[in-house]
């Protein structure tokens, strides 16, 4: 009995000191951060940062230093990237019936064209159905073809979206157009940049064009008149090359060799200066790190903050890590990731995972000082979890309120001043309290799952219509080039 008694002293005793640690550091989160000193460096001052760009590698530097300059011990992580593009510059010109210039920019893996231009007849595609491109019959061909688009004003939206480019796209292959022009989705002559749907093996001209700009070439189109469409896209295109992720890493005091992984993505598009989308989230995973070295925290089992890069153009880098690091993926307890911008944080999507969202639950029973949250049981495929999740790892995606982040994702808009920057710094305390709890209870245990298991998920969920929707992944599971092998 007595023995009993001291173990339960010993055990609430632990219990409280573990409170008392997360609270520490929920406080200092919350408290005067460098938070916003470290956006503004990253956005207004590096910018927007696509991968193989000269401000992606000034973020690798700037990430690495911020570790560095806050006592986090940490490291430049190469891999090997597919394939360089990056677009120069891409212009338009209207004619026939109207003549005007409308703005557009290239979708990434676009083909270039010639100095001069291509030149074409602009045919109405609807919105791209089955049934639209069967209307265009043997006009499609040899033709540019425009598609409207649905405004888009939600996260449900931005999904749609992708899925619906898959069907396009091959209707637009199939039918053998000349290149294809997508209604900008967002109001106000706004530009965003999406992924052609096959991604690296894209051989299409493919722009987005003003919304404003589309709707007065399809009335005109609709009126029965025809119009030119002369593009110029100069993009610039390479093979494979090495880029970086920047790793920082706490030592577990008890588990060193069990891992709990959190991460945002360093890439961005080059239009805004990607601060939701993820420069927000970058700041997150900083400033958490440098308040755990502050405070003097040890956690039990080790925490690694990863700063992703090719995250935009097929989830790269967390895809290398997760092969370099395949000997240790069976001690990796937990993989985060925060990437759904700057909205307060309601919960987390679990993955499809039940074990995962009971852990989770009861480690967000006590945070109800920093809000009500629900998390959510389904696998999302999109951001750098996934490769975890393929591999079996219990794995975390954030789930924020909507915000202004789907208006604002890949466009021109997305600058440091549509960071809700008070939701962030109390992001960041959710996100460490999370991670802390991962880290320190060591009665966690989440088994990494086999590929039968992984396969069972794929099966039961909509994964595989999700990673259809995503630049050729799916075909990279079937061939075992990416996730767990056996
Ligand atoms: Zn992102």
């Amino acid at each position: 009995m007595k023995k009993f008694i001291l173990i339960s002293f010993i055990l609430l005793w632990t219990l409280l000191a573990q409170d008392r640690e997360t609270n520490k550091l929920i406080e200092g989160l919350l408290g005067d951060t460098p938070i916003e000193e470290d956006l503004k460096e990253l956005c207004d001052v590096i910018g927007g940062r696509p991968t193989g760009s000269r401000a992606n590698s000034l973020s690798i530097d700037w990430g690495l230093k911020k570790f560095q300059e806050a006592g986090v011990s940490a490291s430049k992580e190469a891999f090997t990237m597919p394939g360089l593009w990056l677009e120069n510059e891409t212009s338009a010109q209207i004619s026939g019936a109207a003549e005007f210039e409308p703005r557009v920019v290239a979708l990434t893996f676009s083909k270039g064209t010639h100095r001069t231009g291509l030149r074409g007849k602009l045919v109405d595609g609807g919105h791209g159905t089955t049934d639209d491109f069967a209307k265009l019959g043997e006009n499609a061909r040899g033709n540019f073809v425009i598609i409207e688009t649905d405004e888009l004003v939600d996260i449900d939206g931005l999904f749609k979206e992708y899925a619906d480019a898959v069907l396009i796209e091959d209707l637009a292959y199939e039918a053998g157009v000349k290149g294809l022009v997508y209604m900008s989705s967002r109001p106000m002559r706004l530009l965003y940049r999406h992924n052609a749907s096959r991604s690296f093996e894209n051989t299409l001209p493919m722009v987005v064009m003003a919304r404003e700009d589309a709707k007065r070439c399809l009335r005109i189109l609709r009126n029965d008149e025809s119009l030119a469409l002369l593009v110029k896209i100069n993009v610039r295109k390479g093979g494979a090359y090495k880029s970086y992720n920047v790793i920082g890493e706490i030592k577990g005091s008890e588990r060193p060799e069990e891992v709990v992984i959190i991460g945002a993505h360093l890439d961005s598009w080059g239009l805004g200066t990607g601060a939701n989308d993820n420069g927000c989230n970058i700041a997150m995973m900083i400033d958490i790190a440098r308040q755990m070295i502050k405070l003097d925290l040890k956690p039990k089992r080790t925490i690694r903050f990863a700063l992703w890069n090719g995250e935009e153009l097929g989830l790269y880098g967390s895809m290398a890590y997760t092969e370099q690091y395949e000997s240790q993926l069976d001690n990796h307890v937990m993989a985060m990731s925060v990437d759904i911008g700057s909205g307060p944080i309601t919960g987390f999507f679990t993955g499809g995972r039940p074990d995962v969202l009971n852990v989770t639950n009861k480690i967000m029973d006590p945070l109800t000082d920093l809000g009500m949250f629900t998390n959510i049981d389904i696998p999302l495929v999109g951001t750098d979890n996934f490769d975890f999740m393929m591999h079996g790892v219990g794995n975390l995606i954030a789930n924020h309120e909507p915000a202004n982040y789907a208006p604002n994702y890949h466009a021109e808009s997305d600058t440091y001043d549509k960071v809700n920057l008070e939701a962030l710094k109390r992001n960041s305390a959710i996100v460490a309290a999370v991670t802390l709890g991962y880290a320190n209870d060591l009665n966690i245990n989440l088994p990494r799952q086999s590929r039968q298991n992984i396969e069972k998920l794929v099966e039961s969920t909509d994964l595989e219509q999700q990673m259809k929707s995503m630049m050729g992944i799916w075909y990279q599971w079937l061939d075992g080039k990416r996730g767990r092998k056996k």
